[in-house]
Protein backbone atom coordinates (compact mmCIF):
# COMPACT_ATOMS: atom_id res chain seq x y z
CA UNK A 1 0.00 0.00 0.00
CA UNK A 2 1.67 3.18 -1.14
CA UNK A 3 1.31 6.19 1.23
CA UNK A 4 -1.74 7.69 -1.28
CA UNK A 5 -3.26 4.51 -1.24
CA UNK A 6 -3.15 4.31 2.48
CA UNK A 7 -4.46 7.84 2.50
CA UNK A 8 -7.89 6.83 0.46
CA UNK A 9 -7.90 3.27 2.74
CA UNK A 10 -7.92 5.33 5.69
CA UNK A 11 -10.66 7.53 4.68
CA UNK A 12 -12.83 4.90 3.52
CA UNK A 13 -12.27 3.30 6.59
CA UNK A 14 -12.85 6.23 9.26
CA UNK A 15 -16.03 7.04 6.55
CA UNK A 16 -17.25 3.48 7.65
CA UNK A 17 -16.39 2.96 11.15
CA UNK A 18 -18.39 6.59 11.21
CA UNK A 19 -21.45 4.82 9.30
CA UNK A 20 -21.45 2.10 11.75
CA UNK A 21 -21.60 4.38 14.88
CA UNK A 22 -24.44 6.14 13.11
CA UNK A 23 -26.43 2.59 12.22
CA UNK A 24 -25.49 -0.02 15.09
CA UNK A 25 -28.38 1.42 17.06
CA UNK A 26 -30.46 -0.42 14.05
CA UNK A 27 -28.78 -3.46 14.29
CA UNK A 28 -29.31 -6.93 16.25
CA UNK A 29 -27.39 -6.12 19.23
CA UNK A 30 -26.71 -10.17 19.96
CA UNK A 31 -25.20 -11.57 16.65
CA UNK A 32 -27.66 -14.43 15.08
CA UNK A 33 -24.93 -16.41 13.65
CA UNK A 34 -24.67 -20.20 14.46
CA UNK A 35 -21.34 -21.65 15.58
CA UNK A 36 -19.20 -21.79 12.19
CA UNK A 37 -21.10 -19.36 10.03
CA UNK A 38 -18.62 -16.79 10.25
CA UNK A 39 -15.79 -19.04 9.06
CA UNK A 40 -17.39 -20.48 6.36
CA UNK A 41 -18.20 -17.72 4.48
CA UNK A 42 -14.32 -17.21 4.45
CA UNK A 43 -11.36 -19.19 2.16
CA UNK A 44 -10.12 -21.54 4.28
CA UNK A 45 -6.66 -20.35 3.52
CA UNK A 46 -4.71 -16.83 2.84
CA UNK A 47 -4.67 -15.17 -0.69
CA UNK A 48 -1.83 -15.78 -2.62
CA UNK A 49 -2.32 -12.07 -4.27
CA UNK A 50 -2.50 -8.84 -2.44
CA UNK A 51 -6.55 -7.65 -2.64
CA UNK A 52 -7.70 -4.47 -2.89
CA UNK A 53 -8.67 -2.67 0.32
CA UNK A 54 -12.39 -1.62 -1.04
CA UNK A 55 -12.65 -6.02 -1.58
CA UNK A 56 -11.84 -6.13 2.19
CA UNK A 57 -14.04 -3.64 3.30
CA UNK A 58 -16.95 -5.32 1.66
CA UNK A 59 -16.33 -8.31 3.05
CA UNK A 60 -16.72 -6.06 6.41
CA UNK A 61 -20.12 -5.71 5.30
CA UNK A 62 -20.92 -9.07 4.46
CA UNK A 63 -19.24 -11.16 6.86
CA UNK A 64 -17.84 -9.60 9.94
CA UNK A 65 -21.29 -7.32 11.02
CA UNK A 66 -23.35 -9.89 11.09
CA UNK A 67 -21.29 -12.08 13.38
CA UNK A 68 -20.67 -9.33 16.02
CA UNK A 69 -22.69 -8.62 18.91
CA UNK A 70 -22.80 -4.34 18.60
CA UNK A 71 -21.04 -3.63 22.39
CA UNK A 72 -21.29 0.22 21.20
CA UNK A 73 -24.93 -0.11 20.89
CA UNK A 74 -27.33 1.81 22.92
CA UNK A 75 -28.98 -1.25 23.22
CA UNK A 76 -26.28 -3.17 25.15
CA UNK A 77 -27.04 -3.79 28.40
CA UNK A 78 -24.49 -6.66 28.59
CA UNK A 79 -21.78 -7.55 31.36
CA UNK A 80 -20.36 -3.97 31.95
CA UNK A 81 -20.06 -1.85 29.13
CA UNK A 82 -16.59 -1.27 26.96
CA UNK A 83 -16.82 2.21 25.53
CA UNK A 84 -15.42 3.33 22.43
CA UNK A 85 -15.84 7.26 21.34
CA UNK A 86 -14.41 8.58 18.80
CA UNK A 87 -11.79 10.38 20.39
CA UNK A 88 -10.66 7.00 21.60
CA UNK A 89 -11.15 5.55 18.89
CA UNK A 90 -8.90 8.45 16.60
CA UNK A 91 -5.74 7.93 19.47
CA UNK A 92 -6.16 3.97 19.08
CA UNK A 93 -5.21 4.47 15.41
CA UNK A 94 -2.96 7.16 16.20
CA UNK A 95 -1.18 4.95 18.39
CA UNK A 96 -0.79 2.02 15.66
CA UNK A 97 0.41 4.95 13.40
CA UNK A 98 3.14 5.88 15.36
CA UNK A 99 4.01 1.88 15.83
CA UNK A 100 6.50 2.77 19.21
CA UNK A 101 7.22 0.25 21.80
CA UNK A 102 7.45 1.99 25.31
CA UNK A 103 9.10 -0.91 26.89
CA UNK A 104 11.97 1.42 28.37
CA UNK A 105 11.75 5.36 28.70
CA UNK A 106 14.58 5.27 25.93
CA UNK A 107 12.70 3.31 23.37
CA UNK A 108 10.38 6.13 23.15
CA UNK A 109 10.42 8.78 26.09
CA UNK A 110 6.95 10.33 24.84
CA UNK A 111 5.19 7.37 25.57
CA UNK A 112 6.58 7.04 29.23
CA UNK A 113 6.22 10.36 30.27
CA UNK A 114 2.50 10.91 28.75
CA UNK A 115 1.34 8.12 30.26
CA UNK A 116 2.65 8.80 33.92
CA UNK A 117 0.65 12.39 33.53
CA UNK A 118 -2.38 10.59 32.36
CA UNK A 119 -2.23 8.65 35.19
CA UNK A 120 -1.78 11.83 37.51
CA UNK A 121 -4.39 13.91 35.73
CA UNK A 122 -6.62 10.79 36.53
CA UNK A 123 -5.45 11.18 40.31
CA UNK A 124 -7.02 14.75 40.36
CA UNK A 125 -9.77 13.40 37.90
CA UNK A 126 -11.15 10.86 40.28
CA UNK A 127 -9.76 12.36 43.31
CA UNK A 128 -7.57 9.39 44.45
CA UNK A 129 -5.36 9.63 47.30
CA UNK A 130 -1.90 11.31 46.72
CA UNK A 131 -0.03 8.23 47.40
CA UNK A 132 -0.81 7.14 43.78
CA UNK A 133 0.38 10.07 42.37
CA UNK A 134 3.90 10.00 40.50
CA UNK A 135 7.33 12.07 41.96
CA UNK A 136 7.17 9.99 45.53
CA UNK A 137 7.46 6.34 46.01
CA UNK A 138 4.35 5.12 44.29
CA UNK A 139 2.70 6.03 40.71
CA UNK A 140 0.70 3.95 38.13
CA UNK A 141 0.84 2.46 34.66
CA UNK A 142 -1.47 1.59 32.35
CA UNK A 143 -2.33 -2.17 32.02
CA UNK A 144 -4.07 -4.27 29.00
CA UNK A 145 -6.66 -5.13 31.81
CA UNK A 146 -8.12 -5.58 35.07
CA UNK A 147 -6.54 -9.17 35.11
CA UNK A 148 -2.94 -8.07 34.34
CA UNK A 149 -3.26 -5.60 37.06
CA UNK A 150 -4.71 -7.95 39.84
CA UNK A 151 -2.34 -10.46 38.97
CA UNK A 152 0.96 -7.65 39.14
CA UNK A 153 -0.47 -6.98 42.42
CA UNK A 154 -0.23 -10.37 43.45
CA UNK A 155 2.93 -11.06 41.87
CA UNK A 156 4.38 -8.23 44.44
CA UNK A 157 2.51 -9.29 47.12
CA UNK A 158 3.96 -12.77 46.79
CA UNK A 159 7.36 -11.54 46.67
CA UNK A 160 7.08 -8.91 49.58
CA UNK A 161 6.32 -11.99 51.94
CA UNK A 162 8.72 -14.47 50.73
CA UNK A 163 11.66 -11.61 50.98
CA UNK A 164 10.08 -11.77 55.13
CA UNK A 165 10.66 -15.51 54.96
CA UNK A 166 7.41 -16.97 54.07
CA UNK A 167 6.94 -20.35 52.36
CA UNK A 168 5.10 -20.28 49.08
CA UNK A 169 2.75 -23.05 50.60
CA UNK A 170 1.53 -21.12 53.65
CA UNK A 171 0.41 -18.11 51.58
CA UNK A 172 -3.44 -17.54 51.75
CA UNK A 173 -5.02 -14.28 50.20
CA UNK A 174 -8.76 -13.52 50.92
CA UNK A 175 -10.97 -12.47 49.30
CA UNK A 176 -15.10 -12.19 49.09
CA UNK A 177 -17.24 -15.21 47.66
CA UNK A 178 -17.94 -12.14 45.00
CA UNK A 179 -14.71 -11.30 44.01
CA UNK A 180 -13.53 -11.38 39.79
CA UNK A 181 -12.33 -14.55 38.46
CA UNK A 182 -9.05 -12.76 37.69
CA UNK A 183 -8.00 -13.37 41.25
CA UNK A 184 -8.57 -16.91 41.29
CA UNK A 185 -6.33 -17.05 37.78
CA UNK A 186 -3.74 -14.54 39.52
CA UNK A 187 -3.23 -17.21 42.08
CA UNK A 188 -2.76 -19.88 40.21
CA UNK A 189 -0.24 -17.66 38.03
CA UNK A 190 1.59 -17.01 40.86
CA UNK A 191 2.21 -20.82 41.60
CA UNK A 192 -0.33 -20.95 44.62
CA UNK A 193 -2.81 -23.95 44.93
CA UNK A 194 -6.60 -23.10 44.62
CA UNK A 195 -7.41 -23.62 48.11
CA UNK A 196 -4.31 -20.90 49.11
CA UNK A 197 -7.13 -18.69 47.94
CA UNK A 198 -10.03 -18.27 50.86
CA UNK A 199 -13.48 -16.90 49.98
CA UNK A 200 -14.71 -14.81 52.68
CA UNK A 201 -18.96 -14.83 53.14
CA UNK A 202 -20.62 -11.64 51.99
CA UNK A 203 -23.64 -9.71 54.02
CA UNK A 204 -27.12 -9.54 52.88
CA UNK A 205 -26.15 -6.84 50.20
CA UNK A 206 -23.02 -9.36 48.14
CA UNK A 207 -20.30 -7.60 50.13
CA UNK A 208 -17.43 -9.02 51.83
CA UNK A 209 -17.58 -9.12 55.53
CA UNK A 210 -15.47 -8.08 57.74
CA UNK A 211 -15.93 -9.92 60.81
CA UNK A 212 -15.66 -13.30 58.48
CA UNK A 213 -12.49 -11.94 57.15
CA UNK A 214 -11.11 -11.15 60.60
CA UNK A 215 -11.56 -14.76 61.66
CA UNK A 216 -10.45 -16.38 58.43
CA UNK A 217 -7.43 -14.41 59.15
CA UNK A 218 -6.79 -14.97 62.39
CA UNK A 219 -7.53 -18.94 62.31
CA UNK A 220 -4.97 -18.89 59.49
CA UNK A 221 -2.52 -17.21 61.34
CA UNK A 222 -3.12 -19.59 64.67
CA UNK A 223 -2.50 -22.53 62.31
CA UNK A 224 1.00 -20.84 61.31
CA UNK A 225 0.03 -19.91 57.70
CA UNK A 226 0.83 -16.43 56.24
CA UNK A 227 -1.88 -14.24 55.38
CA UNK A 228 -0.43 -11.88 52.24
CA UNK A 229 -3.27 -10.64 50.20
CA UNK A 230 -6.80 -9.43 50.69
CA UNK A 231 -8.74 -8.05 47.69
CA UNK A 232 -11.27 -5.38 48.33
CA UNK A 233 -13.59 -5.33 45.20
CA UNK A 234 -15.75 -1.57 44.98
CA UNK A 235 -18.49 -2.59 42.80
CA UNK A 236 -18.57 -6.17 42.19
CA UNK A 237 -19.08 -7.72 38.43
CA UNK A 238 -22.44 -9.88 39.53
CA UNK A 239 -24.37 -7.21 41.35
CA UNK A 240 -21.71 -3.57 41.98
CA UNK A 241 -22.07 -4.61 45.92
CA UNK A 242 -19.02 -2.41 47.50
CA UNK A 243 -16.46 -4.27 49.76
CA UNK A 244 -16.25 -1.99 52.77
CA UNK A 245 -12.48 -1.23 51.73
CA UNK A 246 -11.81 1.05 55.35
CA UNK A 247 -12.86 -1.67 58.39
CA UNK A 248 -11.34 -4.51 55.46
CA UNK A 249 -7.94 -2.54 56.42
CA UNK A 250 -8.62 -2.53 59.40
CA UNK A 251 -8.57 -6.04 59.84
CA UNK A 252 -4.81 -6.53 58.36
CA UNK A 253 -1.40 -5.54 59.35
CA UNK A 254 0.72 -3.51 57.16
CA UNK A 255 2.41 -7.21 56.51
CA UNK A 256 -0.82 -8.25 54.14
CA UNK A 257 -1.10 -6.62 50.80
CA UNK A 258 -4.09 -4.76 50.29
CA UNK A 259 -5.36 -4.34 46.44
CA UNK A 260 -8.47 -2.72 45.65
CA UNK A 261 -10.61 -3.76 42.28
CA UNK A 262 -12.58 -1.07 41.27
CA UNK A 263 -12.39 -2.56 37.56
CA UNK A 264 -15.75 -0.92 36.47
CA UNK A 265 -16.54 1.38 39.33
CA UNK A 266 -13.98 3.93 40.23
CA UNK A 267 -14.11 6.01 37.27
CA UNK A 268 -17.65 6.59 38.78
CA UNK A 269 -15.47 9.06 40.91
CA UNK A 270 -15.09 11.85 37.97
CA UNK A 271 -18.69 12.93 40.04
CA UNK A 272 -18.38 14.64 43.32
CA UNK A 273 -21.07 12.61 44.35
CA UNK A 274 -19.72 9.20 44.12
CA UNK A 275 -16.98 9.97 45.74
CA UNK A 276 -17.38 7.06 48.06
CA UNK A 277 -16.27 4.56 45.74
CA UNK A 278 -12.91 6.30 46.87
CA UNK A 279 -13.44 5.03 50.53
CA UNK A 280 -10.63 3.53 52.07
CA UNK A 281 -8.06 3.55 49.23
CA UNK A 282 -5.91 6.04 51.83
CA UNK A 283 -4.74 2.37 52.80
CA UNK A 284 -5.00 0.50 49.71
CA UNK A 285 -1.21 -0.86 48.52
CA UNK A 286 -2.66 -1.32 45.22
CA UNK A 287 -5.33 0.09 42.99
CA UNK A 288 -7.51 -1.09 39.67
CA UNK A 289 -9.21 0.89 38.02
CA UNK A 290 -10.60 0.13 34.01
CA UNK A 291 -10.97 3.39 31.93
CA UNK A 292 -11.98 0.77 29.32
CA UNK A 293 -14.89 -0.13 30.67
CA UNK A 294 -16.92 2.41 31.52
CA UNK A 295 -15.22 5.83 30.64
CA UNK A 296 -15.21 5.89 27.52
CA UNK A 297 -11.82 4.76 26.19
CA UNK A 298 -12.14 1.89 24.21
CA UNK A 299 -10.19 -1.66 25.45
CA UNK A 300 -7.57 -1.85 26.51
CA UNK A 301 -6.65 0.86 29.34
CA UNK A 302 -6.69 -0.33 33.05
CA UNK A 303 -5.53 1.95 35.20
CA UNK A 304 -3.14 0.24 37.99
CA UNK A 305 -1.59 2.47 40.99
CA UNK A 306 0.60 1.50 44.25
CA UNK A 307 1.69 3.49 47.00
CA UNK A 308 5.02 1.78 46.71
CA UNK A 309 6.70 0.87 43.34
CA UNK A 310 9.35 -1.16 44.72
CA UNK A 311 7.37 -4.53 45.46
CA UNK A 312 5.93 -4.37 41.99
CA UNK A 313 9.60 -3.61 40.60
CA UNK A 314 11.35 -6.37 42.69
CA UNK A 315 8.58 -8.60 41.60
CA UNK A 316 9.16 -7.71 37.82
CA UNK A 317 12.43 -5.84 37.59
CA UNK A 318 14.89 -8.08 35.27
CA UNK A 319 17.15 -5.79 33.16
CA UNK A 320 19.16 -8.21 29.97
CA UNK A 321 22.47 -6.39 29.02
CA UNK A 322 20.32 -5.58 25.76
CA UNK A 323 17.94 -3.24 27.67
CA UNK A 324 20.48 -1.62 29.01
CA UNK A 325 20.85 2.34 28.44
CA UNK A 326 22.15 5.43 29.80
CA UNK A 327 18.44 6.66 31.05
CA UNK A 328 17.90 3.27 32.72
CA UNK A 329 21.35 3.42 34.55
CA UNK A 330 20.71 7.19 35.74
CA UNK A 331 17.80 6.13 37.68
CA UNK A 332 15.79 9.32 36.80
CA UNK A 333 13.45 7.56 34.46
CA UNK A 334 10.47 5.05 34.92
CA UNK A 335 11.05 1.95 32.58
CA UNK A 336 6.97 0.61 32.63
CA UNK A 337 8.46 -2.99 31.81
CA UNK A 338 9.22 -3.25 35.71
CA UNK A 339 5.31 -2.84 35.90
CA UNK A 340 4.16 -5.15 33.90
CA UNK A 341 4.71 -8.95 32.76
CA UNK A 342 5.14 -8.17 28.38
CA UNK A 343 7.90 -6.48 27.73
CA UNK A 344 6.38 -4.70 25.00
CA UNK A 345 3.46 -2.31 25.70
CA UNK A 346 1.76 -0.18 23.33
CA UNK A 347 0.91 3.70 23.54
CA UNK A 348 -2.27 3.59 25.14
CA UNK A 349 -1.86 6.62 26.89
CA UNK A 350 -2.69 8.47 23.95
CA UNK A 351 -6.10 7.55 24.10
CA UNK A 352 -6.75 8.80 26.86
CA UNK A 353 -5.48 11.83 26.73
CA UNK A 354 -8.10 12.07 23.39
CA UNK A 355 -10.20 11.45 25.41
CA UNK A 356 -9.95 13.67 28.52
CA UNK A 357 -9.39 16.52 26.61
CA UNK A 358 -11.45 16.27 24.18
CA UNK A 359 -14.70 15.50 27.07
CA UNK A 360 -13.37 17.62 29.51
CA UNK A 361 -13.98 16.80 32.97
CA UNK A 362 -17.20 17.91 32.88
CA UNK A 363 -18.16 15.94 29.98
CA UNK A 364 -17.00 12.70 31.87
CA UNK A 365 -19.33 13.80 34.44
CA UNK A 366 -22.17 14.19 32.63
CA UNK A 367 -21.87 10.82 30.72
CA UNK A 368 -21.71 8.85 34.52
CA UNK A 369 -24.67 10.66 35.69
CA UNK A 370 -26.58 10.21 32.78
CA UNK A 371 -26.64 6.13 33.37
CA UNK A 372 -26.59 6.49 36.99
CA UNK A 373 -29.93 8.32 36.72
CA UNK A 374 -31.37 6.23 34.01
CA UNK A 375 -30.89 3.09 36.22
CA UNK A 376 -32.36 4.51 39.70
CA UNK A 377 -35.39 5.21 37.25
CA UNK A 378 -35.09 2.15 35.54
CA UNK A 379 -34.59 0.41 39.25
CA UNK A 380 -37.95 2.76 40.46
CA UNK A 381 -40.09 1.04 37.53
CA UNK A 382 -39.23 -2.50 38.31
CA UNK A 383 -40.04 -1.82 42.05
CA UNK A 384 -43.75 -0.48 40.83
CA UNK A 385 -44.49 -3.55 38.70
CA UNK A 386 -46.10 -6.67 40.75
CA UNK A 387 -44.21 -9.07 38.93
CA UNK A 388 -40.77 -7.84 39.37
CA UNK A 389 -38.45 -7.30 41.94
CA UNK A 390 -35.04 -5.01 42.65
CA UNK A 391 -32.37 -7.66 44.01
CA UNK A 392 -29.57 -5.60 45.97
CA UNK A 393 -28.56 -1.86 46.20
CA UNK A 394 -28.37 -0.23 42.67
CA UNK A 395 -25.39 2.16 43.61
CA UNK A 396 -24.54 2.97 40.38
CA UNK A 397 -25.60 2.26 36.71
CA UNK A 398 -26.38 -1.86 37.37
CA UNK A 399 -29.57 -2.74 37.83
CA UNK A 400 -30.01 -6.38 39.28
CA UNK A 401 -33.69 -7.40 39.28
CA UNK A 402 -36.15 -10.38 38.65
CA UNK A 403 -39.58 -11.98 38.02
CA UNK A 404 -40.76 -13.52 41.08
CA UNK A 405 -41.85 -16.46 38.63
CA UNK A 406 -38.77 -18.56 39.36
CA UNK A 407 -35.21 -19.30 37.67
CA UNK A 408 -37.00 -20.47 34.56
CA UNK A 409 -39.26 -17.43 34.29
CA UNK A 410 -36.41 -15.15 34.15
CA UNK A 411 -34.10 -17.28 32.27
CA UNK A 412 -37.13 -17.37 29.33
CA UNK A 413 -37.48 -13.45 30.06
CA UNK A 414 -33.74 -13.01 29.20
CA UNK A 415 -33.80 -15.57 26.32
CA UNK A 416 -36.55 -14.16 24.38
CA UNK A 417 -35.44 -10.52 24.35
CA UNK A 418 -31.73 -11.29 23.49
CA UNK A 419 -33.25 -13.71 20.52
CA UNK A 420 -35.57 -10.42 19.33
CA UNK A 421 -32.41 -8.44 18.87
CA UNK A 422 -33.35 -5.67 20.15
CA UNK A 423 -31.76 -5.62 23.72
CA UNK A 424 -28.95 -8.00 24.80
CA UNK A 425 -28.52 -8.20 28.62
CA UNK A 426 -27.26 -10.86 30.95
CA UNK A 427 -27.94 -12.80 34.38
CA UNK A 428 -25.87 -13.67 37.39
CA UNK A 429 -26.78 -15.62 40.38
CA UNK A 430 -26.95 -14.00 43.74
CA UNK A 431 -28.30 -16.02 46.61
CA UNK A 432 -28.51 -19.07 44.54
CA UNK A 433 -31.44 -17.31 42.56
CA UNK A 434 -30.64 -16.02 38.66
CA UNK A 435 -31.24 -12.66 38.86
CA UNK A 436 -31.10 -10.24 35.45
CA UNK A 437 -28.66 -8.03 35.02
CA UNK A 438 -29.30 -4.49 33.27
CA UNK A 439 -25.97 -2.56 32.74
CA UNK A 440 -26.39 0.96 31.76
CA UNK A 441 -23.28 2.16 29.83
CA UNK A 442 -22.76 2.38 26.51
CA UNK A 443 -22.15 6.13 24.98
CA UNK A 444 -25.05 6.48 23.50
CA UNK A 445 -27.74 4.88 25.46
CA UNK A 446 -30.51 7.63 26.58
CA UNK A 447 -33.85 7.30 28.44
CA UNK A 448 -35.38 5.90 25.64
CA UNK A 449 -33.52 2.74 24.85
CA UNK A 450 -34.25 2.04 28.78
CA UNK A 451 -37.66 2.42 28.24
CA UNK A 452 -37.83 -0.21 25.36
CA UNK A 453 -35.50 -2.31 26.76
CA UNK A 454 -37.69 -2.35 30.07
CA UNK A 455 -40.89 -2.59 27.50
CA UNK A 456 -39.38 -5.34 26.02
CA UNK A 457 -38.51 -7.37 29.18
CA UNK A 458 -42.18 -7.02 30.46
CA UNK A 459 -43.66 -8.01 27.15
CA UNK A 460 -41.77 -11.30 27.46
CA UNK A 461 -42.49 -11.94 30.97
CA UNK A 462 -45.24 -15.24 31.14
CA UNK A 463 -48.44 -13.60 31.96
CA UNK A 464 -49.69 -14.22 35.39
N1 LIG B 1 -12.67 -7.01 38.17
C1 LIG B 1 -13.98 -6.70 38.10
C2 LIG B 1 -14.69 -6.23 39.34
C3 LIG B 1 -14.66 -6.82 36.89
O1 LIG B 1 -15.95 -6.54 36.84
C4 LIG B 1 -13.96 -7.27 35.75
C5 LIG B 1 -14.65 -7.42 34.47
O2 LIG B 1 -15.80 -7.19 34.32
C6 LIG B 1 -12.61 -7.56 35.88
C7 LIG B 1 -11.99 -7.43 37.10
C8 LIG B 1 -11.80 -8.04 34.70
O3 LIG B 1 -11.60 -6.96 33.85
P1 LIG B 1 -10.61 -7.08 32.57
O4 LIG B 1 -11.46 -7.57 31.47
O5 LIG B 1 -10.11 -5.68 32.37
O6 LIG B 1 -9.54 -8.04 32.93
Amino acid sequence: MTPDEFRVAGHDLIEWIADYLERVEDLPVLSQVEPGEVRAQLPPAPPEQGEAFEAILADLDRVIVPGLTHWQSPNFFAYFPANASPPSILGELLSAGLGVQGMLWASSPACTELETLMLDWMVDALGLPDRFRSGGAGGGVIQDSASSATLCAVLAARDRARRGGAGLADLRAYASEHAHSSLAKAIRIAGLQDDQLRLVATDGEHALRPDELDRAIEADREAGLVPFLVLATVGTTSSTAIDPVSAVAACIGPDVWLHVDSAFAGVAAVCEELRSVNDGLDQADSYVVNVHKWLLTNFDASLLYVADAQPLIAALGILPEYLRNAATDSGEVIDYRDWQVPLGRRFRALKLWFVLRSYGLEGLRAHIRRHVGLAHELAGWITEHPDFEVVGPVPLSLVCFRHTGGDEANQAIMDRVNRSGAVYLTHTRLDDQVVLRLAIGARTTERRHVEAAWTAITDAAPRG
